[in-house]
């Protein structure tokens, strides 16, 4: 497997390691495109949750070219195992783990030896295997991976949507987290690629989402994707919520980690006994107003993976609750890879796309 790893802190280089493949269950994995994220560059820049050395990307979709068992490369497999079809080029066949069919790897995995993971408890383990921060992510060519660990991608999701499967799961899991009622309003602070795509969620639900931002394009990209009641965060933000939710404030709140915004402008627009759920990949060092919590009687809740909700994901994307095209996101070929994400690391621009990377693999 030849890739490009962190080895210390902004430091990027040509990696090259020997990769098992003898496990019972595995498949071995071509990898086509990385999607490159914040997070990653937070990697980088040194983060004290990474090991390092660590390849980088924590998102990627790729095509089985091995699945283990087989050897001979020329015969088709034969459909004599439930969960293994013809490798035909029928493309109604290629629901199941054969050769050619393109999958989504899990970017997290439970470790399965935490006391949550033991009692099979695996949603709330304790120690996620995090690909590119506590695992080797996807600027690679190629990966191997249990079955258990990949979806297979129906033709409906492109490639580009796929890449985004992890923040859909994330956002259908803070749904859940908040019990969205049909009918209800949720503000939404923070406009990045996280925050918008939960707003169209919440509109799928048939729920009303309130999007706060203080970036102009990101008002202008959640406004495209169909966000109707979007807010500059300025000093009327209070009195512009309270007009919209007939004075109560919002019974539901979530907070994008992945925004630089202030988590006051979240508690501030919290009515009374609301649910605030902090969400997003990263685990930035963020601040809360304790006090303003106690006299609300707030409801925490926290979500910073879409462990469980992948399969959902998948379907969410196939019936299209979520418009992934709004983002322009900047996609090069994996040779400028390096030179790209140096140059991008220096950047100020806090944009929803500012620090993403599509990375053609192949
Ligand atoms: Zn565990």
């Amino acid at each position: 497997m030849d890739g490009l790893q962190i080895s210390d802190r902004r430091k990027l280089e040509v990696v090259s390691k020997k990769e098992l493949f003898d496990k019972v269950d595995s498949v071995k994995v071509k990898i086509t495109k990385a999607l490159f994220l914040p997070e990653d560059f937070d990697t980088l820049e040194g983060d004290p949750q990474a090991v390092y050395p660590v390849i980088p990307a924590r998102i990627g979709i790729g095509k089985i070219i091995e699945t283990s068992g087989e050897i001979s490369a020329t015969s088709q497999i034969t459909a004599s195992r439930g969960n293994i079809v013809n490798n035909s080029d029928s493309s109604d066949e290629t629901f199941g783990i054969a050769r050619g069919v393109r999958v989504f790897p899990h970017p997290e995995i439970a470790c399965g030896r935490c006391y949550e993971c033991s009692k099979g408890d695996d949603a709330h383990c304790s120690s996620f295997l995090t690909a590119g921060k506590t695992a080797d992510g996807f600027l690679r060519d190629f990966a191997v991976f249990s079955n258990d660990n990949v979806s297979v991608l129906p033709p409906v999701v492109t490639d580009n949507d796929a890449l985004f499967i992890d923040h859909v799961a994330l956002c259908d899991r803070i749904i859940d987290e908040i019990d969205l009622q049909k009918g209800e309003h949720v503000v939404i602070v923070g406009g990045d690629v996280c925050g918008i795509i939960l707003a169209q969620l919440v509109i799928y639900y048939q729920g009303i989402p309130i999007l706060v931002d203080n970036n102009d394009n990101n008002i202008i990209t959640a406004k495209n994707a169909g966000i109707y009641y979007t807010l500059f965060s300025d000093n009327k933000i209070d009195k512009n919520v309270a007009d919209m939710t007939g004075a109560r404030l919002a019974k539901k709140v979530v907070y994008m980690t992945g925004s630089n915004l202030n988590t006051d402008i979240a508690l501030k627009l919290a009515g009374s006994n609301a649910t605030v759920c902090f969400a997003g990949f990263g685990t930035p060092g963020i601040k809360v107003n304790f006090s303003s919590a106690l006299t609300k009687q707030l409801n925490f809740k926290c979500v910073n993976n879409g462990y469980g909700s992948i399969d959902s994901a998948i379907n969410l994307l196939a019936n299209k609750a979520v418009d992934i095209s709004v983002f322009n996101i900047k996609q090069i070929k994996k040779e400028k890879a390096s030179e790209e994400i140096y140059n991008m690391a220096k950047s100020s621009d806090f944009g929803a796309c500012a620090k993403m990377l599509i990375i053609d693999m192949d």
